[in-house]
């Protein structure tokens, strides 16, 4: 049984494989859950392999989603797994789950 957030992470899915593609792109990103761009995004991940997973959320309505095991892009700015989380680099939002 499908629930109310199937469609919304599928979109956010959608601007997570935009990241991907054009990190610099996700200014351009309308929020899935409150249509307004707000939308920042944050890799963390290991510095040698550059794998890892992405955080993607609106700053406006704090949704988002997390995408584990991705390839981080050469050119994203990425926060390596072995250095503190420096506060207030990622809020605190609500993981929109597929089902
Ligand atoms: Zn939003």
């Amino acid at each position: 049984m499908k629930n109310d957030f199937s469609m919304e992470y599928k979109k956010w899915l959608h601007i997570a494989g935009n990241i991907a593609g054009c990190p610099q792109g996700a200014k351009m990103a309308v929020c899935p859950h409150c249509a307004t761009y707000h939308v920042g995004f944050q890799y963390f991940g290991d510095p040698d392999s550059r794998m890892g997973f992405l955080r993607v959320w609106c700053n406006n309505c704090l949704y988002g989603i997390v995408v584990s095991r991705v390839a981080i892009p050469p050119d994203a700015p990425m926060h390596s797994w072995r250095d503190p989380m420096p506060e207030g680099l990622v809020p605190e939002y609500f993981i929109v789950e597929p089902c």
